[in-house]
Parts: C-alpha cells; sequence; structure tokens
C-alpha cells in the first residue's frame, strides 16, 4: 500500500526502520544522534507520584517492575511533589545497572537564571543520588534563554548533567536555543503528543528527525482516555493487543518519539511495556493518522 508521506518523517512503514527492529522486547530501543546512545522506546513518566506518601511504596514498585520489563528511561522533574518525585526515582533505580538507565528531570521556568539552574540542578541530582542523563527547561521562562543555556552549558561540562534539552517549545524557540549554545546542542524536545494530539506532527517531530535528537510524548495515552477508543480497540483486536498498547505502539512508529506513559499500577506498567517489541502495520499506522 503506497502511502503519502510529504513530511519525509520515517514512521513504521520505513523498510529499514522495521529491519532495525531486535526482538525480545528488552531490545527494543532506539538510537539518536545527538545522544550519542540508544535509549528505550518506551520511557516512564511520574507526574504526581510523591505527592500522596502512602502510594510511594507502589509507586517506587511500579517504577522498579517497568525498568526490569525494558523501560529504561525515566522522566521526571524538581517541580513533581516538591522534588519528592525525584527521590522516589532515586529509591527505584537503586541496584540497577547506572549505564543502562537514562534518567530525565527538568528545572522548573523560576529557576532558570544562570546560579539558579546550578542550583536547582545539584538539588534534583541530590534527590536522584546520581547524575543527570536529560536535563530540560520545563517551560520557556521569562529569564534571557541565552542565561539559562550558559548555565546547562556549565552543567554538561562539570558532568553533573550528560545532555540538555527543551520542553513545551516550539521549532523557532529551541533554534533561539540553539543559537545561544558555544560547545553543546540541545539534544531532546519534550512536548505534548498522542494519537489524539498531534500538534507537533508536522512541524517538531520531523524537525527533531532530521537533527537527530530524541522527541519525548507527553501525556501520550491522554490520561488513561485512550482505553476506551473504539478504533485502537478494533486494531488492537488483530493483534491481541490493548487500545492503550496501540496508542504507544503509534507514537513508537514514529523514529524520534519515544512515549513516556506515567503509571502507579504495576498492571498499568505491564499493559504499557506491552506496546514494546512489535510495531503496528503500515496501514492501521495511517488509519489511526487519518481517522483519530
Ligand atoms: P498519561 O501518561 O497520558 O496518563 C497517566 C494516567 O494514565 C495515570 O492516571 C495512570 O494511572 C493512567 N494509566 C497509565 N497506564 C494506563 C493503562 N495501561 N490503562 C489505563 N490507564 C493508565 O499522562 P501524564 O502523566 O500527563 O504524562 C506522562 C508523563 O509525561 C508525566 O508523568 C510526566 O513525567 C510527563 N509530563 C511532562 C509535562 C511537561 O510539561 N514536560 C507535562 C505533563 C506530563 P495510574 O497512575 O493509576 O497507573
Amino acid at each position: 500500500m503506497l502511502i503519502p508521506n510529504p513530511l519525509r518523517l520515517r514512521v513504521c512503514f520505513s523498510e529499514t526502520f522495521i529491519r532495525s527492529l531486535q526482538p525480545p522486547s528488552i531490545m527494543d530501543t532506539k538510537f539518536f544522534r545527538k545522544l550519542g546512545r540508544s535509549v528505550s522506546s518506551l520511557g516512564l513518566g511520574t507526574w504526581r507520584m510523591g505527592e500522596d506518601r502512602f502510594l510511594d511504596d507502589s509507586s517506587v514498585a511500579a517504577l522498579k517492575r517497568g525498568i526490569e520489563l525494558g523501560a529504561t528511561m525515566i522522566d521526571t522533574a524538581e517541580a513533581y511533589a516538591n522534588g519528592r518525585s525525584e527521590e522516589l526515582v532515586g529509591r527505584a533505580i537503586k541496584g540497577f545497572d547506572r549505564d543502562g538507565l537514562f534518567i530525565v528531570t527538568k528545572v522548573w521556568p523560576t529557576n532558570a537564571s544562570y546560579d539558579g539552574v546550578l542550583k536547582a540542578a545539584k538539588r534534583s541530582s541530590e534527590r536522584l543520588g546520581t547524575f543527570i542523563d536529560l536535563y530540560l527547561l520545563h517551560w520557556p521562562s521569562s529569564f534571557p534563554i541565552c542565561e539559562t543555556m550558559r548555565a546547562m552549558e556549565e552543567l554538561v561540562k562539570t558532568g553533573l548533567v550528560r545532555h540538555i534539552g527543551l520542553s513545551n517549545f516550539n521549532v523557532k524557540g529551541v533554534e533561539e536555543a540553539r543559537a545561544c549554545l558555544k560547545n553543546t546542542d540541545i539534544a531532546a524536545i519534550q512536548n505534548r503528543f498522542s494519537p489524539t494530539y498531534r500538534r507537533d506532527y508536522t512541524d517538531v517531530i520531523p524537525y527533531a528527525q532530521r537533527e537527530g535528537m530524541l522527541y519525548m510524548a507527553y501525556t501520550p495515552i491522554e490520561k488513561g482516555a485512550l482505553s476506551g477508543n473504539r478504533l485502537l480497540r478494533r486494531i488492537g483486536e488483530k493483534y491481541g493487543k490493548t487500545p492503550i498498547q496501540v496508542a504507544l505502539n503509534w507514537l513508537i512508529c514514529i523514529e524520534p518519539v519515544v512515549p513516556i506513559p506515567k503509571a502507579s499500577r504495576i498492571e498499568h506498567v505491564e499493559e504499557n511495556v506491552g506496546s514494546l517489541g512489535w510495531r503496528l502495520s503500515s496501514g492501521d499506522f495511517a488509519e489511526i493518522l487519518g481517522s483519530l
């Protein structure tokens, strides 16, 4: 089936991409030029984890289960539960091989001054108990972007942070930030993107692909609402997969995209990880693109 692809976005129906997939699911990874490494094709979100102390143990158990099953990228932020989410991530990753993990956290815009960024990163790293693989500016801030980027570059120089990126930015904003950088580059963009929320499909995502950047898709299952989607259910029946697994696989099909669903329940994590190790057909990818 010939599907028009004017954006030159590499998705499931690109032959080379399909051939690069290595089962079993634990091997389902993506390589990014700007990171110089591979990361898991699915990440774990943590927003709201740590807000209710009674749920701490189950949140940590859910994260551990996700890592065991191959979702070794974890996304958190200093703003989540005032840093408690980062502490829970720190607990969850204990005992795992650090080299296999990819820990992402974010600085809140009010801390985006030069000194603010340096201090915030140090606090985040202490809560996580480790260095930061990817440090993001959470939202555009009122500080000059070059001031924030200067601090980000300093963090890379000291080794506290391996890579830097931006969240909730459009292409113009990313380009402005890149123009400030001298010794490093933006390696990742994290924005909202799901099968039904596709604002970035025609610009930010093709840009990330072209530049070799990771694109992290947040709110990828629309807070769980996609579990009731009839089209995703019908397509999933062909593969023995649930609507959520189809939604996540649709996102994973797009070359630079890594979805980061949040799940504090083990059964949710196990279902989400079932999106790894297989791919939708080109026809099913296109039907979701055209119908939702
Ligand atoms: P989401 O991942 O689309 O949805 C999370 C919700 O879906 C939780 O209530 C979760 O329940 C539920 N869920 C998870 N797996 C499920 C399944 N298999 N079936 C049914 N329901 C399921 O939304 P999100 O938390 O907004 O986004 C994901 C992550 O992206 C966040 O946690 C955060 O790390 C990041 N994020 C970043 C930004 C940003 O500005 N950069 C903004 C928003 C989010 P349980 O927890 O009960 O399992």
